[in-house]
């Protein structure tokens, strides 16, 4: 089950060429336990992989890869609620389009975001005003440690923005192996961003009377004519979060900059990473291998297939910009390995 030296190019979208030492690809709880023995045995350090859709490849990985592969997808309804439970393997934009197909809404928003479920609450994955917490039940996962199962409820989480407890006290110490989700009967579509208004306007369609397959056909269309598909372009969707800054910051730039695009989170601000990005003059821009892509400047692009070091090279070269011409600190979202 367990193999050497594996090339890990297939198994990141930003399509960096880097090796592992130890690969496993684990289908089920025993052959997960397994894994974790060898590296345990060995002194391993240990990835967990999904789709690879939001890690940066710094270098080859000294350790074991666990891709999880852990197939299974249960409906069970529950009077006015569905709980839908799936295996950490499953695809997360299948999972949202067979919630969709059965008529529920909840998740259509998250419709084309790349990866797998176990990834998911890691970043508690949003887009388009809705993150899975909102529907969010409970998890199962292997404590690294003890090989107990743990179950987490959506304060055990933590959710945060792009955050969750599993990025900051429990990281690395835990294999997502389920995710369950809540879905409910009653259900109203969350359409607001202006992106997914001038869809519905130019497509012509009454937003009153909306269903959750007709949002998901939305969001699609959006994504695709925005953001790049990595089996074309490599990258990794967003590559810095939207900073947040506190008021007399914010003002100051605002002032400066009239048209800064900002949100307001209690008394921050959410400032829109890419538009920092654009107006810096990175948008578009080609830097051997790798380059910021033409239509969205927050997503950095590896079309030469160039390696990990070329693509962070790039990234600290946009965040020391942006600090210099902002004073605004860019954090990546993607986590880097080794
Ligand atoms: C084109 C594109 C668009 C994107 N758009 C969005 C978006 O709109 N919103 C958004 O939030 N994200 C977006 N992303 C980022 C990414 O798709 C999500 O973060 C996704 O959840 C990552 O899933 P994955 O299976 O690829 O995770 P991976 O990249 O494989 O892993 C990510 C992290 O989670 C850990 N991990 C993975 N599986 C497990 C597990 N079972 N147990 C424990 N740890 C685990 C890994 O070790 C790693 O640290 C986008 C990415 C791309 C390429």
């Amino acid at each position: 089950m367990i193999q050497a030296d594996v090339d890990l190019q297939p198994y990141n979208t930003l399509a960096i060429a880097a090796r592992a030492a130890h690969f496993a690809q684990v289908e089920n709880l025993d052959q997960l336990r397994e894994a974790l023995e060898f590296a345990r045995r060995k002194k391993l350090p240990i990835l967990p992989l999904g789709g690879g859709s939001n890690i940066v490849l710094t270098g080859n990985f000294p350790g074991l890869v666990i891709h999880l592969d852990n197939p299974g997808l249960e409906v069970r309804e529950q009077g006015e609620r569905t709980l839908v439970t799936a295996g950490a393997g499953e695809n997360w934009h299948q999972l949202v389009m067979a919630t969709v197909d059965r008529g529920l809404g909840g998740l259509e928003n998250l419709a084309l975001i790349p990866g797998r479920i176990g990834a998911a609450p890691i970043q508690n994955i949003g887009a388009y005003g809705v993150e899975l917490r909102d529907s969010f039940s409970s998890l199962e996962a292997l404590h690294i440690a003890t090989g107990e199962m743990h179950s987490f409820s959506a304060s055990d989480c933590e959710f945060g923005y792009r955050d969750s407890v599993f990025k900051g006290r429990a990281r690395d110490q835990y294999i997502i192996t389920s995710v369950s989700l809540e879905l409910h009967g009653e259900w109203h579509p969350r359409v607001d961003y202006p992106a997914l208004q001038q869809y519905f306007r130019e497509q012509q369609i009454d937003s009153s009377g909306l269903t959750p397959r007709a949002v998901a056909e939305a969001v699609i269309a959006v994504r695709n004519s925005k953001l790049p598909d990595p089996a074309q372009i490599p990258n990794a969707g967003s590559f810095f979060k939207n900073p947040i800054i506190d008021g007399d910051l914010y003002r100051e730039l605002k002032k400066a900059h009239p048209d800064l695009v900002a949100y307001e989170v209690g008394e921050r601000w959410k400032l829109a990473a890419g538009w920092l990005i654009d107006r810096a003059g990175w948008r578009g821009k080609r830097q051997g291998a790798v380059g910021v892509h033409e239509r969205q400047a927050l997503v950095l692009v590896n079309p030469g297939h160039g390696a990990g070091a070329e693509v962070t090279g790039l990234a600290q070269e946009i965040a020391a910009d942006i600090h210099a011409k902002y004073g605004v600190e860019l954090e990546p979202e993607p986590r880097f390995y080794p």
